[in-house]
């Protein structure tokens, strides 16, 4: 292993609506429990895009480094971390992904179980630059208080990355949702990363038919090597009617019994209300955004429906999602979920392709570095 630097490049936002910032940070020193990785891919999301704008409901203050989905090789492991959460040992050298630290002493962690409604949890992705918590950048220090888990040796950077932010909340919500009954049918609304691995786990818990409603047709197009049965453009067919007809067409003119929403825009909700058949579940997974939509609440009691939300997630669900890409990935091509890599330097680039639409996951790969 070469020696480790003093500073390292970082991508900084210093202003938001600006251009994220090359600049030289300097790597903080490693205390006991803490690591130092070298980063290897770092996933871009589409909550860069308004993290980078400043329309997100928190404000992180400025300057700081985001990148919140991250793969890290480490370089550097402080006194007596020896473990990653599953128990296996720690060496220089090993991949690794993490969680964001919970404090492990509120009521959320202590009483309630419930690590991902952690009143203090400390994050990455927002931190200043003297902290090194942000992808965004040539190396990233994690805390002694953050678990992490290792990346199989047998998965890709590529089959791995979208358990970073993605597919680890898809799986914190199937898990607050409950399971999926045998043979029900599901729709998906959104066809991101959100709305493809809730896709895999549907098919993988025994869905009957999978529709998937989304846009544009390259992620349709994936979402059918997925494995969907059915997809629905929603850029040819654009009224709500009409995709509903299609989707009871399907259903056996019920609708589905699950419906599950990863698109992110409040309208999605009134449609996933309407199509769901009566007596069904919805998981609410992909709104972030304080955007506002009007609805129709007698709709939950005269349908009778139950209604389940999930953000985030927190260590056992990156632990698992790695699994299930581990036994699952001579079955899905999962590396095609990354549909552009880039360098540091192109993270504004990136970041427009993203907000543009043109990607699935685009990610920064440093491995050239
Ligand atoms: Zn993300
Ligand atoms: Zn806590």
């Amino acid at each position: 292993m070469n020696k480790i630097p003093q500073t390292c490049k970082a991508a900084v936002l210093e202003e938001y609506g600006k251009p994220l910032q090359i600049r030289e940070v300097f790597i903080p020193e490693v205390e006991a429990g803490g690591i130092l990785v070298k980063v290897e891919m770092a996933g871009i999301c589409g909550t860069d895009v308004h993290q980078q704008k400043g329309d997100l409901t928190i404000k992180a203050p400025l300057p700081n480094i985001q990148g919140h989905e991250t793969i890290g090789r480490i370089v550097k492991l402080g006194t007596g971390r020896v473990h990653d959460a599953g128990g296996e040992h720690l060496d220089i050298g090993d991949r690794i992904m993490w969680a964001h630290a919970d404090c492990g002493e509120c009521y959320w962690c202590e009483i309630a179980r419930d690590p991902v409604l952690c009143a203090r949890r400390s994050g990455y992705g927002f931190a200043p630059p003297a902290a090194l918590r942000g992808g965004f950048a040539e190396y990233e220090y994690i805390t002694p208080a953050t678990k992490v888990v290792k990346v199989p040796r047998e998965l890709t950077d590529e089959e791995a990355i979208g358990v970073g932010c993605a597919f680890r909340s898809v799986v914190a919500g199937y898990e607050r949702f409950g399971k999926i009954g045998l043979q029900e049918d599901v729709v998906i609304q959104g066809a991101g990363p959100i709305g493809l691995y809730s896709l895999l786990v549907a098919k993988e818990s025994g869905a009957r038919t999978t529709i998937v409603v989304g846009a544009p047709q390259v992620r349709l197009d994936l979402a059918k090597r997925w494995g969907a049965d059915h997809v629905i453009n929603i850029e040819e067919i654009k009224t709500t009617t009409e995709r509903k007809e299609r989707i009871l067409a399907f259903t056996h003119g019920r609708g589905p019994e699950v419906v599950v929403e990863g698109s992110g825009v409040p309208s999605a909700f009134n449609e996933g209300i309407d199509m769901i058949q009566k007596g069904g579940r919805y998981l609410v997974l992909g709104q972030s955004s304080a955007g506002l939509t009007s609805f129709m609440p007698s709709l939950l009691t005269s349908k009778c429906l139950t209604i389940v939300g999930n953000a985030s997630a927190a260590i056992p669900h990156f632990y698992k999602a790695l699994q299930f890409i581990k036994n699952k990935r001579t079955k899905y091509p999962l590396a095609d979920i990354v549909s552009h890599k880039y360098q540091l330097e192109q993270i504004n680039e990136a970041l427009a392709n993203m907000e543009a639409g043109k990607e699935i996951k685009p990610v920064i790969d440093n491995r050239g570095r």
